[in-house]
This record gives C-alpha cells, structure tokens and sequence, in this order.
C-alpha cells in the first residue's frame, strides 16, 4: 500500500496531466489561450527582452556595439567575478518580472521546461562546457513554505534536455537570509556570506569540476558569487552561472 502522501501526489500528477488534456496551453506570461504549450502569445514574445551576444565576456552584460567575444565590461575590467560566466535568457524588467513570479510563487512551474529550453540557448556554451550543473538552494523552511526550488526546477530541466547531471542537493543553505529586494550589493554581499555549504556527501562528485550554477535571478550576482566561492573552495575547477532573467542596469 502505497503511502497516503505518495498516493496524494500521484493523483495530484495525474489530475495535472488530465488538466493538461482538458484545458488548451496558455501563455506563460498573461495566461492567454495559446496554440501550444511553453510559449508565450504573440503580445507577450515582443515585450521580453531576450539577452544575446555582443555581452561581457564574463557577466554577460550586453553591449550596444560588439566589441569581440573577449570584451569585458567595466565592472568586470576592474574585478573579475568569482564565476568565470554568467549568461542570462532574458531581462528583468517591469515586462518580464511577472513571468518569473508566477514561476516563483503562482505554481506555474509547468514554464520550467520552456524555460529551461530558454536558457539553454542563452548559455549553451556554458551548457556544453559543464560537468555538472547545481542549482542555488533555498532554505528548507522556506523550501516547506513554498514547497518548490523553482532553481533547482530549472537545473533538473536543464539537465534532463541536456543529459548532464543535475545534483539538486550539492549546496546546502546553512541559515535563512533575509529578502534580498532592497539592499543595495554591498549589503546583499553581507546578506549572503557564510550562508551556503556543500553538503559533504557530494562533495566528492565536485573535485576537478565545471559547475554550472542555476539561479531564477541575478541581480547584483552576490548570491551565485557566495555559492561560486563556496564550491571553488570545495574542489570545483570552475563555475559558470545561468539564470532565468538577469537586471540590467544602465550605466552612468
Ligand atoms: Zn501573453
Ligand atoms: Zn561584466
């Protein structure tokens, strides 16, 4: 007999796929009848700003002119970042942002697949370089909260369509940091140190590895570079990040 939970979640899987039948696919921004599942309609494509070369080499910020692939941006001129790339499907903008709230808090995570879909274009290389890719954790009260890792939904998709491994359950989220909305970078910096570990059973699966890092949003980048750091210190060669959406900031 199977247990009461599991039975729940199998009913509730194969309500979703009856659902799936019944009701026609909707966009995944506005929620519109659409002809096929995991796009957007044809008022919504035009309104997110897909990210593509010319970008920083290391952040991927994009550029207005192509400066060549090995061009940084100034930020990343004067520092390197821990990660050795970062790239981004699209922007986070006042456009984008309920696309990846709904994800977040509205169980829409039927997106993930086309989302993963997404940033599999944006970082295919970073894709094709990774042994591994790892997804930042939430924190387990937040987790049970929530009841999803809409980044470690992302890396499971990334790596079924891929073929690479996606270990869920590398970094581990020692404490709850508060929301990061509203700090300025140092402050996020402070927010999130120490806040990450890998968790020591997978941590010989790390040792001379590429890890691409999954993330819903970077915004200053100070969360993937407390995990980057992390891993690096656990034995990683290198880590590349991929987000769903990332902030542009103006320069100036
Ligand atoms: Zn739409
Ligand atoms: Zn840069």
């Amino acid at each position: 007999m199977a247990h009461p939970a599991l039975l729940a979640a199998g009913l509730r899987r194969a309500g979703n796929r009856m659902l799936d039948i019944v009701l026609p696919p909707r966009c995944l921004k506005c929620g519109t009848t659409v002809d096929s599942v995991g796009v957007l309609c044809a008022r919504c494509w035009p309104a997110v700003a897909f990210l593509a070369a010319p970008q920083c080499a290391a952040c991927g910020l994009p550029f207005e002119i192509d400066l060549g692939p090995a061009a940084l941006c100034g930020a990343c001129a004067g520092e390197r970042p821990v990660f050795e790339r970062a790239r981004a499907a699209f922007r986070y903008d006042d456009d984008s942002k309920d696309l990846v709230l709904r994800f977040k808090h509205a169980d829409r995570t039927d997106s993930a697949p086309a989302f993963a879909r997404w940033m599999a274009r944006a970082g295919e290389g970073l894709l094709a370089d990774a042994d591994l890719v790892a997804p930042v954790p939430l924190h387990w009260l937040r987790l049970f909260m929530r009841r999803y890792n809409q980044a470690a939904l992302l890396a499971s998709e990334l790596g079924r369509q891929s073929g690479k491994p996606a270990v869920n359950d590398l970094l581990l989220r020692r404490r709850r940091t508060p929301s990061q909305g509203g700090l300025g970078a140092l402050a996020r910096h402070r927010n999130v140190a120490g806040a990450f570990a890998v968790d020591p059973r997978r941590r010989p699966l790390l040792q001379d590895k590429r890890v691409l890092l999954i993330d819903d949003v970077l915004t200053t980048g100070a969360t993937v570079s407390a995990c980057a750091s992390v891993l690096l210190r656990s034995g990683a060669r290198a880590v590349d990040v991929l987000t769903l959406a990332r902030v542009v900031r103006i320069a100036g």
